[in-house]
């Protein structure tokens, strides 16, 4: 399985960006990524590449991110003091995870329509469901099992 590309979208970005084929056992996913969820912080963004650098793409609903006030189309200039206008998802998930192991302020300079504004964000971690939401997920795309529990993401 390919747990390590789970956790870090969605310490990023909340939901993984592509389904994956998984030949672990169905349990076995849904324990690791339960286990391995549980307390972790997230901040609820999807991220487009600019190439170079970075844009919101979409802010999950009743997210951290929301609640700080990101808006789509922002351009994320810096991110904990990190500049990011060259960067790429892989680096801004990598500023997070450090960020993440010390603390849950995250606050980023973006680009909001040719004005820059600092936003602080308070990582939370994910609750029950949502974890619940990741797992099913994970068992619908990478396990083909289809789930009772309703997709929010619409
Ligand atoms: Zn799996």
């Amino acid at each position: 399985m390919r747990l390590s590309a789970v956790v870090v979208s969605i310490a990023a970005v909340a939901f993984a960006d592509e389904a994956q084929k998984c030949n672990t056992p169905p349990d076995e996913c849904a324990r690791t990524i339960r286990k391995m969820l549980a307390g972790k912080p997230y901040l609820g963004v999807e991220l487009a590449e600019l190439l170079p650098g970075l844009a919101v793409k979409t802010v999950v609903p009743d997210s951290p991110a929301d609640h700080g006030d990101v808006k789509p189309g922002d351009r994320v200039i810096a991110v904990n003091g990190h500049r990011t206008t060259e960067a790429s998802i892989k680096d801004f998930k990598t500023i997070l995870a450090e960020v993440g192991r010390t603390h849950r302020h995250i606050w980023m300079i973006v680009n909001r329509r040719g004005a820059l504004k600092k936003i602080d964000v308070m990582m939370e971690p994910l609750t029950k469901a949502q974890i619940e939401r990741i797992v099913a997920q994970h068992l619908a795309e990478a396990h083909s099992i289809a789930s009772a529990i309703p997709d929010s993401r619409q």
